[in-house]
């Protein structure tokens, strides 16, 4: 018997299964692959753009370095200056400029060791996360494929084969194809596909054939990228492709000889898979004592590079959540926030893919659209504009309170004597940071101790704040002036952490 099981060790089932060992819960993840590596997870096919949202998630956990060290990365930018992202992402294949976007414009950031997003690879991604969870008490059972969940007022149980895993509650992680979403009855709505993706990894005999980047043509698109061998491709082919069986190499050819207009030959394909822009979301992300996280709750196509920051902002968002609600001193519907500020977060996603296919598609009209949104691509605004979407940046959860920066993820607040908001977070606990060293918010933060951690002294940049009160995910729960309102403070407190202790 467990306080949560969660099904899948993806990097999603990982992230949160860190979050739950680190608030102190029982932790079994259950995974279907016996071996944790494969070619799908390693470059080039396995590579995957974090953002700088997720990459402070990382941060905020003492988990950055050995991140960074994971994915190769030796030139990521110091702490102390701010940044101008090196790379900014694409909209359809269109190429953002990073120096056209207007840094001003953005919501507020300060310095942050996670200063910009990362290019990494799931393998290095799931070792981090699997490394930590096993420091943090979590049991990995690998091999054990999950094939029927039931369900009472106190238990969930997760069955395979013969065995039974009785828990709390149990959440699935367990990808787009997702089992338990299946078997515990969510609904998952949405829209059918209009095309058919793949990515190959392939010997070229004639690879100069193919143009370097992404390339918008008039049946599709494709990516030629810079390790050898590596494509990606699209076809508006209204997701015909029979995705039961695995494309052969002739079939990946003559694909990508349509798509290219060119009459490139693949001589030998090593690794090839379809995908689709299918784009389908849970209508709830909790059915009684079932939860579900990552690409279980949603799918879409990986235009945009979307999927896995989503799924890291669940597990971020849910795992303290949960947690409260195991320990039992979580207030009424906490749990529930979780699709309540998560579901929007996702519908806006499936959107943003949706919209990126409907310029991509090869007829006039959608053609003039894609010319509109290049020249708006060319502005300083457009470009700002999007790449605020694409980095996380403009989440924000309604949290009923108007002040600009309350729903938003903190930025890194940093005290005189030199401690972060993110050194502080590293226990998962909410903080408390308050500039005015106010006694009677001392007090009151007191009383929460265990779940609150109170910083007082000067800070180098305060932002007009006389105090914050910080979610264990990062999102400002409440922001007071240079004199803080100890009582607007304890109502936050008190909504987000339940009655105090003591
Ligand atoms: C080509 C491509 C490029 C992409 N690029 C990006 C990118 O740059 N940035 C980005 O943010 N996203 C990207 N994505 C999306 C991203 O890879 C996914 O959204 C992310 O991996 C989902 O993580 P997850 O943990 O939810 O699911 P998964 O990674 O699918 O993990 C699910 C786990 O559950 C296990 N499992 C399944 N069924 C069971 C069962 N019955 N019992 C037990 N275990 C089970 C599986 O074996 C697996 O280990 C891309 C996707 C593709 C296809």
């Amino acid at each position: 018997m467990h306080d949560v099981v969660i099904v899948g060790a993806g990097p999603v089932g990982l992230l949160l299964a860190c979050e739950l060992g680190l608030a102190g819960c029982s932790v079994l993840v259950l995974e279907r692959e016996a071996e944790p590596r494969s070619p799908w997870k390693a470059d080039p096919l396995g590579m995957r753009g974090l953002s700088a949202a997720s990459v402070e998630a990382f941060y905020r956990r003492g988990m950055l370095h050995p991140l960074l060290k994971a994915s190769g990365v030796d030139d990521y930018p110091g702490a102390d200056e701010p940044v101008r992202p090196r790379g900014a992402g694409h909209f359809a294949g269109m190429m953002l400029d990073p120096a056209k976007i207007d840094l001003a414009a953005l919501p507020v950031r300060l310095p942050s060791p996670a200063a910009e997003g990362v290019m990494t690879n799931l393998e290095a991604v799931e070792t981090v996360l699997s490394e930590r969870a096993s420091v943090l008490g979590v049991e990995i059972r690998r091999g054990v494929a999950v094939s029927a969940i039931t369900q009472d007022g106190e238990l969930a149980v997760a069955r395979a084969g013969e065995h039974e895993y009785a828990a709390r509650w149990v959440v699935g992680c367990d990808g787009g194809r997702s089992t338990v979403r299946g078997l515990a009855g969510f609904a998952f709505a949405g829209t059918e596909p209009q095309f058919t993706g793949y990515v190959v990894l392939a010997t070229i005999a004639d690879p100069e054939k193919l143009r370097p980047g992404f390339n918008l043509t008039p049946t599709g698109m494709y990516l030629r990228t810079p390790a050898p061998g590596y494509v990606g491709m699209l076809e508006f082919d209204g997701g015909a492709f029979d995705r039961t069986q695995r494309p052969t190499r002739e079939h990946l050819q003559a694909v990508l000889r349509r798509v290219s207009g060119t009459d490139v030959t693949l001589s030998d394909v090593h690794l090839a898979s379809s995908f689709t822009d299918r784009a389908m979301q849970a209508t709830t992300y909790r059915q009684g004592r079932v939860l579900l996280a990552g690409d279980a709750a949603h799918i879409h196509s990986p235009l945009g590079a979307q999927g896995l920051n989503l799924g890291l902002g669940d597990a971020m968002n849910l795992g303290w959540k949960l947690a409260a609600t195991v320990h039992g001193h979580a207030p009424d519907g906490l749990v529930d926030t979780y699709t309540r500020e998560r579901h929007p977060v996702g519908s806006w996603v499936l959107d943003w893919t949706r919209a990126q296919a409907a310029v991509m598609r090869p007829d006039p009209h959608a053609q003039a659209v894609q010319g509109l949104v290049r020249d708006l691509l060319g502005t300083r605004d457009g470009t700002t504009y999007v790449f605020e979407k694409i980095s996380g940046s403009s989440i924000r959860y309604d949290l009923g309170d108007e002040h600009p920066l309350v729903g938003r993820n903190a930025p890194d607040l940093r005290l005189e004597d030199g401690t972060r908001l993110g050194d502080l977070m590293q226990d998962g606990r909410g903080v408390a940071l308050d500039f005015s060293a106010d006694r009677r918010l001392r007090a009151s933060a007191m009383g929460w101790g265990s779940r609150m951690r109170y910083a007082a002294g000067p800070a180098r940049n305060d932002l007009g704040l006389g105090a914050v009160l910080v979610r264990p995910d990062g999102v400002v729960a409440w922001a007071g002036d240079r004199v803080p309102d100890r009582e607007a403070f304890e109502r936050a407190a008190d909504r987000w952490f339940g009655s105090p202790a003591i």
